[in-house]
């Protein structure tokens, strides 16, 4: 099968499950766990930051940074299409009592006006407007890459403003990758930002946030009131360090391999993107043949390629280590012919 439903499906190869199986490992909790303080470092180096801490997941790493930043009653500002807004269940405001500002964009990419515009006047029936997030890159609205120049003119902003900058850095490798810019350029002047290891590195689980010395301090009180505290996890962390050494490479290739696709697919009669693919994640609507998503997916998956129906039309795919060049072009000719039979029909 060619999976490219997300890159969250990227199972841990031979070589990681082997470093897996090897790590040297304490108790996290207490600070001893030698595997897991390796790639703390070594992510808070990658991020140009002070210190950082291993989350069991992406998701904690952007409660944690919300928790940390806010206190109840206080507004953040994200994009309409983050994972934060959409895809948290509302854990700013269950857990933090924080709310949300939206902003409505193209691409997931909003801009230093945007953010200025929707900060709070500091009056007394207002909320205060405490963090601003950048997602880098958007999932979903696309894939689509910061230029560094709107990355840093948004924290400068809120800098300005007196609000924190936080950067939900779950593909920023991808982003890097597409650019070159380097992830600690990306994330210079963030007071929090952090990668995900279950994403396009291919690691079972984890993220990891990096920021100041301060900053980890809190956000260990804050993983450890939501249970989130470890044990022997360097058998984890031995896979994020193994992906930082062998799978950075790899995120090219994806970001290259999503190029072919959507150029392939792009000359499919009925099929229509409105963007251009940046990374590894592309968007395309099936209106034009006719068909529903889901319609679409469901005949594609019939013939062994896996695409995602993330709308009545549209359909999201994501190249990752599960697919190489082979599966590429297996996916254009199956959603080639695919397309050809829906319009018959
Ligand atoms: C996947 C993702 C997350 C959450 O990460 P998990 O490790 O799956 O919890 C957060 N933000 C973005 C942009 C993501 O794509």
């Amino acid at each position: 099968m060619v999976d490219l439903f997300s890159d969250t499906q990227t199972r841990p190869t031979a070589g990681m499950r082997e470093a897996m199986a090897r790590a040297e490992v304490g108790d996290e909790q207490s600070g001893s766990d030698p595997t897991t303080n390796a790639l703390c470092a070594r992510v808070a180096e990658l991020l140009g930051k002070e210190d950082a801490v291993l989350m069991p997941s992406g998701t904690m790493c952007n409660l944690v940074s919300i928790l940390v930043q806010t206190k109840p009653g206080d507004e953040i500002v994200v994009d309409a299409t983050s994972h934060i807004f959409n895809t948290e269940a509302a854990s700013a405001a269950a857990i933090g009592g924080v709310s949300t500002m939206a902003l409505a964009t193209a691409d997931g990419v909003f801009s230093a006006g945007q953010v200025e515009a929707a900060i709070r006047a500091p009056v007394r029936t207002a909320p205060r407007s405490a963090l601003v997030s950048v997602e880098n890159t958007t999932a979903f609205s696309g894939g689509s890459v910061w230029p560094i120049e709107t990355v840093r003119a948004v924290r400068d902003v809120a800098k300005r403003h007196g609000l924190k900058a936080h950067f939900d850095g779950a593909r920023l490798l991808n982003a890097v990758a597409a650019t070159g810019v380097s992830a600690a350029d990306y994330v210079e002047g963030f007071d929090s930002a952090w990668i995900d290891l279950s994403k396009g590195l291919g690691c079972p689980v984890g993220g990891v946030l990096a920021g100041s010395k301060d900053f980890i301090i809190e956000a260990w009180r804050w993983k450890y009131r939501l249970g989130g505290a470890m044990r022997q996890s360097g058998v984890l962390a031995a896979a994020g360090l193994y992906a930082l050494d062998h799978h950075i490479a790899q995120l090219a290739t994806d970001n290259q391999n999503a190029t072919t696709l959507d150029a392939g697919l792009r000359k499919i009669p009925g099929v229509a993107f409105e963007a251009g693919t940046q990374s590894n994640i592309l968007r395309f609507s099936v209106e034009g043949l006719g068909v529903g998503a889901a319609e679409f997916a469901k005949a594609c998956l019939e013939r062994g390629v896996r695409f995602r129906a993330t709308g009545a039309y549209e359909i999201r795919a994501t190249t990752s280590l599960e697919v190489d060049a082979a599966g590429v072009a297996r996916a254009i000719e199956v959603a080639r012919d695919v397309a050809a039979a829906l319009r018959q029909g």
